[in-house]
């Protein structure tokens, strides 16, 4: 991340609390005005409320943006209106006296050119931090990496074999015969990875030598590098650790296995950032919380109409809701009820932000539902702090509740439910939506002739197949030992059809390898697609029948099922 980037969004959190400080004026005289009609005789409850409302606003939002004694000043007058609504005083002389003294203080405090000095200050500090946290996040992010891997191969056989299996999962590869000729591409190309035959032309250990040469030169020290290798001796690998090689492989490869690597090489996990979804009336308080969240690394999205919450919980699918307690047309308390209502959101996190300190209000909040509460004004590392650790919880609980260990891919319950929440979605967007069920070909007889792991190494490639040739928006599942399920978002029955049968084709070329084994699979699988097919089961009782007829015909192909089709 450029230092450019890292001032637009200081510049941002800057616009924010200008522009609240612009409007306090503006909030002042709308507290002046309501506090005004009440004085005229107006004792409604309803100006009572706003009344209320606009002063708990200004507590709340106040210390936010740096400006600690208005917040303090604001909490107090809103004592006094609240004992007042509570008690459904009267305006008697006392009270009169007491809210106007409150009001007078708090009108001074906001017009004092001191205080704003002083908390822009003060938050251009807090700022800062937030800002250094934001770039030394940012600041790893790479830049697109290439997919080109350089091999040493001197087989040319061998050579070949690589560039075609490393291909079907999407690298790119250039081979090379001797070390003299891939230091000469290093000058003009920087390869993803290095891969290298141990034993070469120039010695028995050549490519091992050439791999710590490489790491001794500073600009290629975190390059990554593979040595492949027909000895399984004790001395070739270590040669290979002391080179300094990322990782070793025997000759026959199993290719599925070392693109694996690759990936995770290549492309170490970065974490992706959290969703958090943000419900808060007050819209210049939501954007000052998502932009800091935002800063932290975090996807961000705001709701400030509260019956906007339940389809942005499924469209976005946050892994914090970040709540108000206190809004005019539904409290939050009564939305954590409403969004426990449905089982799908049972464990998302519920944490409520509001300037209440009640002990017996919180915990009425904790009662609906609430994991946790914070307490307006926060700071700014406090409000990431308690994201990041319960979001952080969130993910990790779910991912060992959805992921096949196996594959890492979602189990069929997982893919059943994520299945469920693109059905409405692209219900409500009118699009296509593809579902495609998947077995392997004569599976059994694969565990037969090569044993269970050849099987399982099977499993494992199609996984990795299906992940690296699908989409990001794609879902992907085993649904059962070797039937997978894929949802193509936004794709239809012909696309979908297209997409897989070349994937069918690429999954034939796999030459899997297990020890001295090797062996070839095949696929079949069914595809069809809402709106054609309505529900969850429909859905994937439609491709299940495809399923069943491409086998019958003969297996490795793709089939529809159209409603037209059936009895
Ligand atoms: P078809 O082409 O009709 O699908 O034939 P098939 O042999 O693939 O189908 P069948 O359902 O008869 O056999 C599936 C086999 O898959 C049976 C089961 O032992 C094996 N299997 C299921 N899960 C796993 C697993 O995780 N690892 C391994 N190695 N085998 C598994
Ligand atoms: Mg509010
Ligand atoms: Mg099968
Ligand atoms: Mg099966």
């Amino acid at each position: 991340m450029t230092d450019t980037g890292s001032t637009n969004r200081l510049d941002k959190l800057k616009a924010l609390r200008m522009s609240y400080h612009d409007n306090l004026p503006r909030r002042m005289m709308e507290i002046e005005s309501s506090w005004l009609s009440l004085l005229a005789g107006n004792v409604s409850s309803d100006v009572r409320h706003v009344f209320h409302r606009l002063v708990h606003s200004l507590a709340g939002s106040a210390g936010t943006f740096g400006y600690d004694e208005i917040s303090q000043k604001a909490r107090q007058l809103e004592h006094v209106i609240q004992r007042m609504i509570e008690n459904n005083l009267s305006l008697s002389d006392d009270l009169v006296v007491q809210v106007a003294t409150n009001l007078t203080e708090l009108k001074q405090i906001a017009n004092s050119d001191a205080n704003t000095v002083k908390s822009l200050t003060t938050n251009t500090e807090s700022m800062n931090e937030v800002t250094a946290k934001a770039t030394t996040l940012f600041s790893e992010e790479s830049s697109s990496t290439s997919r080109l891997i350089f091999v040493v191969e001197d087989d040319d056989a061998i050579a070949e074999e690589i560039a075609v299996q490393l291909n079907i999962f999407g690298w790119e590869i250039r081979t090379f015969t001797t070390i003299q000729d891939v230091y000469k591409a290093l000058q003009i190309d920087t390869p993803a990875a290095v891969i290298a035959d141990i034993m070469l032309s120039e010695g028995g250990l050549a490519g091992a030598e050439f791999i710590r040469d490489l790491k001794h030169n500073a600009q290629q020290i975190k390059l990554p590098t593979v040595v492949i290798s027909s000895r399984w001796d004790w001395d070739s690998r270590l040669a290979a650790v002391r080179a300094g090689v990322d990782a070793y492989y025997v000759k026959p490869i199993d290719f599925s296995a070392l693109a694996e690597r690759l990936d995770v090489l290549v492309y170490p996990p970065t974490d992706e950032p959290f969703r958090v979804l943000i419900v808060e009336d007050e819209d210049i308080l939501a954007a000052h919380y998502a932009e800091v969240l935002t800063q932290a690394n975090m996807y961000v999205r705001t709701a400030l109409d509260p019956a906007d919450v339940l389809e942005t919980l499924n469209d976005f699918e946050p892994e914090l809701l970040l709540l108000d307690l206190y809004m005019p047309s539904c409290n939050g308390t009564e939305m954590a009820q409403v969004i426990r209502q449905d089982n799908k959101f049972n464990d998302l996190p519920i944490v409520f932000l509001s300037t209440e300190s009640g002990r017996q209000l919180q915990l009425a909040a904790m009662q609906s539902g609430a994991d946790d509460f914070l307490q307006k004004p926060i700071t700014n590392n406090e409000l990431i702090a308690a994201v990041t650790i319960r979001a952080a919880r969130f993910r990790a609980l779910r991912q060992l509740i959805r992921q096949d260990s196996m594959t890492g891919l979602l189990n069929h319950i997982a893919l059943k439910l994520q299945l469920e929440i693109e059905i409405s979605r692209h219900q409500r967007s009118g699009e296509v939506l593809s579902v495609v069920m998947l077995d392997i070909d004569k599976f059994k007889s694969v565990n037969d002739l090569y044993g269970h792991p050849m099987g399982d190494r099977v499993i494992k490639s199609l996984a990795q197949l299906l992940r690296k040739r699908l989409r990001k928006t794609d879902i992907i599942g085993r649904y059962g030992g070797e039937e997978f399920a894929v949802v193509m978002a936004s794709t239809k029955q012909e696309e979908a059809v297209s997409v897989m049968n070349k994937i069918r084709e690429q999954f034939a070329k796999i030459r899997h390898a297990n020890g001295e084994q090797e062996c070839i699979c095949t696929f079949s699988a069914g595809v069809s697609a809402f709106p054609a097919f309505t529900t969850v089961s429909t859905l994937i009782e439609a491709s299940d029948t495809a399923l069943y007829q491409a086998k019958f015909q003969g297996r490795n192909q793709v089939c529809v099922q159209n409603p037209e089709a059936k009895d």
